[in-house]
């Protein structure tokens, strides 16, 4: 508890960050369906208050970064500031406006009225009302992913703009649970039971704890906006039942050996979890398991890691908390079922071409795909690509998929067969026989779904995908 408060101390008062849309920014902690969720559009909540804003629990959330210009509009009043000097006092503003930078100064014009402003290396909106909100355009989430898509935000709390190396940088300085507001519908579809909206939650608030102060030193804040820490959307999904959620647990976070764990999680592993070693390599948690997503004592289908056992578990739906089939959840979720089992089915010449896109490397005509090694969910560890030039081993869960399809496979717990040698002795089209959605780590959000829609609570549902871990309760 005591250690709790202490890292929270140390972490609040950093600032360090991450970067929306950079390439290299490792691996991606979370995956989510969100894009498919039908989240009607609504209109910006007025009634969702801010909470601290001054005091010492934020957060830096990187919205843009490099960008040449930056358009956004504002409501409410607010106050600019650059660095210490006041540029104005409970202003109020109509139309958009445009920001740019040059060396070190940054130009900011309003589209409609021609007002202008230029200030050296930063301006901070800081809003003088609990309904004042900024819109920011064209945001872009997901890169390369099947829920890319570029939209315009709004974010309550400060709104930065600063200047580094002659781009924009946009960070939101924003409470703690505004923030947790704006990730759990982000990450969660808000259809899902209330309980599995609560594990999601504490696993989004433990985030912030395990996350701040390992990556982003150089950058002016701490948390990404988008996979690489979590995904926050500001006020645009925010429903109430994910806030709900939020309060309900408000200062939880899920801790092993006194410390904030590495909250993962994916969309649906497919009936089997997976350790983060065999995933991403490096030291075994201690409190991540191979197991079957529920129904442990029924398991039949015996060691995944062969490829016998491996494909008859992929040729059935296993009941698990992730088999939603019969599981009476809201028909919300019901387009989460098609990632349980899936099927791609690809031309050979189509395969070709994404695989020499995606490797750089021209290996003619492609004969065959095998998965060399399988971890003990089945998960492909290692692949080899036969081709007519030259053959390419690759290995680790995302690089795989994300070598053999654009956007990447939905997930490595695949088998591939060939269908219809032609007179060439090739094969046509390639058939991906796959299960779940996600690297397969910490909680399967469906399958908390699966537990809620059985009676658990989240300290359950908690306690299974995190064996060993206790929820702690931080500073409320
Ligand atoms: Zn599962």
């Amino acid at each position: 508890m005591k250690s709790i408060k202490q890292i929270l101390k140390v972490f609040i008062f950093i600032v360090i960050g991450c970067t929306p849309t950079a390439v290299d920014k490792g691996e991606p902690i979370s995956e989510r369906i969100i894009s498919e969720m039908s989240i009607k559009k609504q209109p910006v909540p007025e009634k969702i208050e801010e909470t601290e804003i001054t005091g010492k629990n934020f957060v830096r959330v990187g919205i843009l970064e490099n960008e040449l210009n930056v358009l956004f509009s504002y409501s409410g009043l607010y106050s600019i500031y650059s660095g210490d000097k006041i540029i104005f006092t409970k202003k109020r503003s109509t139309g958009s406006w445009k920001v740019t930078s040059k060396d070190n100064e940054i130009f900011l014009e309003n589209t409609e009225t021609g007002e202008k402003i230029t200030v050296d290396k930063e301006l901070i909106f800081k809003p003088e009302q609990i309904s004042s909100y900024v819109r920011i355009g064209k945001i872009q989430s997901g890169k390369g992913w099947h829920w890319e898509q570029t939209k315009s935000r709004s974010y309550k709390g400060n709104i930065e703009f600063i200047n580094i190396n002659g781009r924009i940088t946009v960070v939101n300085e924003v409470g703690i649970e505004q923030y947790l507001y704006g990730v759990v519908p982000s990450e969660m579809s808000a259809q899902s039971p209330e309980e599995a909206l609560k594990a999601q939650a504490i696993l989004a608030r433990t985030n912030i704890y395990s996350k701040i102060g390992k990556k982003y030193k150089d950058k002016p804040y701490s948390l990404s906006s988008d996979v690489y820490s979590q995904v926050y959307t500001g006020l645009d999904n925010i429903s109430d039942k994910t806030s709900k959620a939020v309060d309900d647990t408000r200062g939880m976070v899920l801790t092993y050996g006194g410390k904030p764990l590495e909250a993962f999680f994916h969309s649906v592993c497919g009936g089997y979890l997976e350790k983060n070693d065999i995933i991403w390599g490096g030291n075994t948690l201690p409190y991540l398991e191979s197991k079957p997503c529920g129904g442990s004592e029924d398991f039949k289908f015996g060691d995944l890691s062969k490829e016998n056992n491996f494909r008859k578990w992929i040729d059935s739906r296993p009941d698990s908390y992730c088999n939603i089939e019969k599981k009476g959840l809201n028909p919300g979720l019901d387009f989460t079922k098609k990632y349980f089992r899936w099927e791609l089915k690809v031309n050979r010449k189509k395969l070709e071409s994404t695989i020499k896109s995606t490797t750089g490397t021209d290996i003619g005509d492609l004969k065959d795909i095998s998965v060399l090694g399988r971890g003990p969910s089945g998960k492909a560890k290692s692949v080899i690509i036969t081709g007519s030039k030259t053959s390419i081993t690759i290995n680790k869960e995302l690089n795989i998929r994300k070598k053999l399809g654009k956007p990447p496979l939905y997930s490595a717990n695949f088998y591939v067969e060939k269908n219809k040698t032609g007179k060439n002795g090739l094969p046509e089209d390639f058939i991906f026989r796959g299960a779940g959605f996600g690297h397969g780590a910490g909680m399967c959000q469906i399958g908390a779904c699966g537990m809620a829609s059985e009676g658990r609570n989240f300290i359950e549902i908690l306690d299974f995908y995190f064996p060993g871990s206790k929820i702690t309760e931080i500073d409320k």
